[in-house]
């Protein structure tokens, strides 16, 4: 265990760079912030790189734990001062915990190959928005995400923030929208479905048929869905807009069309 006060070496500034997406890609690693999902991460099998803590905390039974998971794991184990561990989260407040993980990226093959449910997102830009969305998918006992086209990071603080821990229980699939489409012909003949959703939709979401394997798909947060993926939707649906809103947030959107397939796939469960 290495103890660390030093706002400048060099293992602080690369975690801390661990913020920016450029870095992760180039490290192959991202940050997970707080001593229960960190936990969790690890319960789940995910190795951690680097493992900080406040210094003087390796008494807590709980950070005990986690240094002993993170030994065992060859992770590199660091007692750092409160400064050090807000320069890392670049946070004046941080949690008592952060670790870095190597990302693990799923290909398409995952998704023909799966009788679950998917959602594909078309180039989300939220990262608060993607984070709930992969903690929905997450409670609704889906499979994973798909990030189609340009979309934010899935593994960025904010998104593993927001998604409380479940991008660590989830497939993470990224893919150009020309690949998804070149690839729709094989997801269409194991009958899968793609469930696209849309406001100029005429299908009410309750019409509609929900049974598995299933990609939910959603459009961008101003621009909904491209022409081409709307096209390659096997049903299009609509959730009824009531008030003088003219759409949903999106990760609201997600949740209701989810859990319309849980009422579906699960009629029993409370
Ligand atoms: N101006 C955009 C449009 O016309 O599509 C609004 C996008 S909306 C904020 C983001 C996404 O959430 C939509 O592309 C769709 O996937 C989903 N969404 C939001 N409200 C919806 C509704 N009432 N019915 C179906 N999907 C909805």
């Amino acid at each position: 265990m290495r103890h660390i006060n030093s706002l400048t070496n060099t293992t602080v500034k690369s975690l801390r760079a661990l913020h920016e997406r450029k870095y992760r890609r180039q490290s192959g690693l991202f940050l997970a912030e707080g001593m229960r999902i960190v936990m969790e991460a690890i319960d789940l099998g995910w190795s951690p790189q680097h493992l900080a803590f406040l210094d003087g905390r390796q008494d807590d039974p709980l950070v005990g734990r986690l240094i002993k998971a993170a030994a065992a794991a060859d992770a590199e184990c660091l007692a750092v001062s409160h400064d050090v561990l807000a320069k890392i989260s670049r946070k004046d407040n941080p949690q008592a915990v952060v670790a870095s993980f190597a990302e693990t990226w799923h290909g398409f093959d995952q998704v023909i190959a799966s009788n679950g449910v998917w959602v594909a997102l078309d180039r989300v830009r939220d990262p608060g928005n993607l984070g709930t969305i992969m903690r929905s998918v997450d409670a609704a006992g889906g499979d994973g995400v798909i990030l189609i086209g340009d979309c934010t990071d899935g593994f960025s603080v904010e998104a593993v923030r927001a998604s409380m821990g479940a991008c660590f229980n989830l497939k993470l699939v990224e893919i150009s929208e020309d690949a998804f489409l070149a690839a729709l012909p094989s997801w269409y003949c194991r009958h899968g479905q793609l469930i696209g959703t849309s406001l100029a939709a005429s299908v009410d979401y309750r019409q509609a048929d929900w049974a598995a394997p299933l990609i939910i798909m959603m459009g961008n947060e101003q621009a909904g869905l491209t022409d081409a993926l709307t096209a390659a939707a096997t049903q299009l649906i609509k959730m009824p807009m009531l008030g003088r809103s003219d759409s949903l947030n999106l990760a609201v959107a997600t949740g209701i069309a989810l859990y319309e397939y849980v009422r579906h796939a699960h009629p029993d469960k409370p």
